[in-house]
């Protein structure tokens, strides 16, 4: 990685325009990894015009601001952050960069860039950025790394993940001794929520359908979100505090959006490979944690009777 990392940069030096992008429903790992790059860039490069894009999204807000970003200016480079296939990208039209570079924690599904850093075996793209300013010893602020530490812990759900390493807990060692930052100081803006989303968690645990084989699911409807005052977003981050219920191996939120004309998927296991079956019905993710969007709740169902199959084939292996 150190070379890439030494090559990414190289090829940062050439550009006066920088975008750095991330996939579409940003969350703390996709932002927390593009705002430090950014400041990273502008702190070694002042004189770069360096713009974060993508829709921003309001519960993160605390997290940093983006950039708006009408016309991309001509020769310039694009980074990509978190995002496996082009579908994803929170960008409009990739053929108007010279140069894209993609840097991600997911396993490759598409080819789109002229440079990539690809670790699967990574955490999140916050511990990937990390060990970049460790190798090519930048100097972290405690601004940097608050982002970078927000975008870890939110990947790997405060360490529970089994993709969470010794080289997780060794870098952020390293760049906390070089730091004054104060790790706990994250805990409160990115967990506190609005009272109505807890009801609706509460609601949410009080209506999971279980199938025959151990898939749990909610249908969330816009009306539902509607008498909950929840938005679609927020609902589907709910899906963590399924974790770790006995009956349940595998778990799903389905979430009706009717501004986006479909039904997000927020797919979930603590035993199969699920990842696969995400992708055939449009979307994809990682082992055990993965999403897609539908278009029709007939093929949410279809989605439940693949999941419960094979859970049924799991369990007759186990
Ligand atoms: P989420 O439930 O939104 O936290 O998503 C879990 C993981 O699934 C993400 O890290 C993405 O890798 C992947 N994912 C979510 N939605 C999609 C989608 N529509 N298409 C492909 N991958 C997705």
């Amino acid at each position: 990685m150190k070379n890439l990392y030494k090559k990414l940069l190289k090829e940062i030096k050439k550009y006066d325009n920088i975008y750095i992008a991330r996939h579409i429903g940003a969350d703390p790992d996709a932002l927390g990894s593009q705002l430090a790059l950014k400041e990273i860039i502008k702190s070694k490069y002042p004189s770069k015009d360096v713009y974060a894009i993508g829709a921003p999204a309001s519960r993160f807000k605390f997290m940093g601001v983006l950039d708006r970003c009408e016309d991309i200016c001509e020769n310039s480079m694009l980074i990509v952050l978190d995002t496996p296939d082009i579908k994803r990208i929170d960008v409009q039209d990739l053929s108007k960069f010279k140069f894209i570079a993609k840097i991600d924690h997911h396993p490759e599904v598409d080819d789109y860039s002229n440079l990539k850093l690809i670790d699967d075996s990574a955490s999140s793209t916050c511990q990937m950025i990390l060990e970049m300013v460790l190798i090519l010893n930048i100097k972290i602020s405690d601004n940097l790394a608050r982002l970078l530490y927000t975008g870890i812990v939110g990947d790997t759900d405060r360490f529970l993940h089994d993709y969470t390493s010794i080289k997780t807990f060794n870098l952020i060692t390293k760049m906390l001794n070089k730091t004054n930052f104060k790790f706990t100081s994250i805990y409160e803006p990115l967990y506190t929520k609005p009272l109505a989303e807890v009801k609706f968690q509460g609601y949410i645990y009080q209506n999971l359908t279980i199938t025959e084989n151990g898939v749990a699911y909610v249908k969330i409807t816009d009306d539902l979100l509607k008498e909950f005052n929840v938005d679609s977003a927020s609902a589907g981050n709910m899906v963590n505090s399924l974790n770790y219920i006995n009956e349940v191996v595998v778990w799903v939120l389905l979430t009706e959006d009717v501004k986006s004309n479909l039904i997000r998927v927020n797919l979930r296991s603590r035993g199969p490979y699920i990842n696969e079956i995400a992708t055939r019905f449009g979307g994809g993710g990682h082992k055990y944690a993965s999403g897609a969007r539908l278009t029709s709740w007939k093929q949410a169902e279809d989605l439940i009777e693949e999941l419960d199959r094979l859970l049924k084939d799991y369990k007759s292996k186990e």
